[in-house]
């Protein structure tokens, strides 16, 4: 019975710290959902990235972003996460992230980037809504828990969660309706 209770307790407090935010998170969080919002107006899939350094102080600095853009970029590897690991790479110089760095990111990332933010050494991942098609931090799979990598990578999600679903729907009814627009048009030629 003691331990039932124990186990109860490790899990509340295990989902507490999951959706525990801070200022600093709701305010890079909201942050990305304005990169994300930025690709929608480019035509692209809306999501949006942001990492962030931490010193011992709790003094925080912006040191990549980015948003979504293949299309635009030619280029399939251009997810948000990406292009903000390729901006604070070419702003420090280097091809690991500093220590404390945490990535803001609107959707839950895919295998190509759960993948580039090990390479990076991230330490600590915030994504908002999940993405239930090929989310690979907990939806499809969860690849950061796999115990065969050399680096581990703290995860909360849920943050403004409601938001970047929103921001999503509406770009994908936006290019539903333009479609049939499109074939309406058409038809009528
Ligand atoms: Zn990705």
């Amino acid at each position: 019975m003691a331990i039932a209770t124990i186990n109860l307790t490790f899990i509340l407090d295990a989902k507490n710290w999951m959706t525990q935010f801070n200022q600093n998170d709701k305010k890079y969080m909201m942050y990305a959902l304005e990169l994300a919002q930025k690709g929608a107006e480019q035509g692209e899939v809306p999501v949006g990235a942001v990492l962030v350094q931490f010193d011992e102080a709790g003094n925080a600095a912006v040191i990549g972003r980015g948003f979504n853009q293949p299309i635009a970029k030619h280029d399939p590897t251009s997810h948000a996460e990406i292009v903000a690991l390729r901006d604070a790479c070419r702003n420090l110089n280097n091809y690991r992230l500093p220590e404390n760095t945490s990535l803001y990111v609107t959707l839950e990332p895919c295998t190509m980037c759960v993948g580039a933010l090990i390479h990076a050494r991230l330490n600590r991942l915030v994504f908002a809504t999940t993405e239930p098609r090929a989310g690979m931090v907990g939806s499809q799979a969860n690849l950061l828990a796999q115990d065969f990598y050399n680096h581990n990578i703290k995860v909360q999600s849920g943050l403004y969660a409601d938001e970047s679903a929103q921001i999503l729907q509406d770009f994908f009814r936006k290019r539903r309706n333009m479609k049939k627009t499109q074939l309406t048009n058409n038809s009528k030629d």
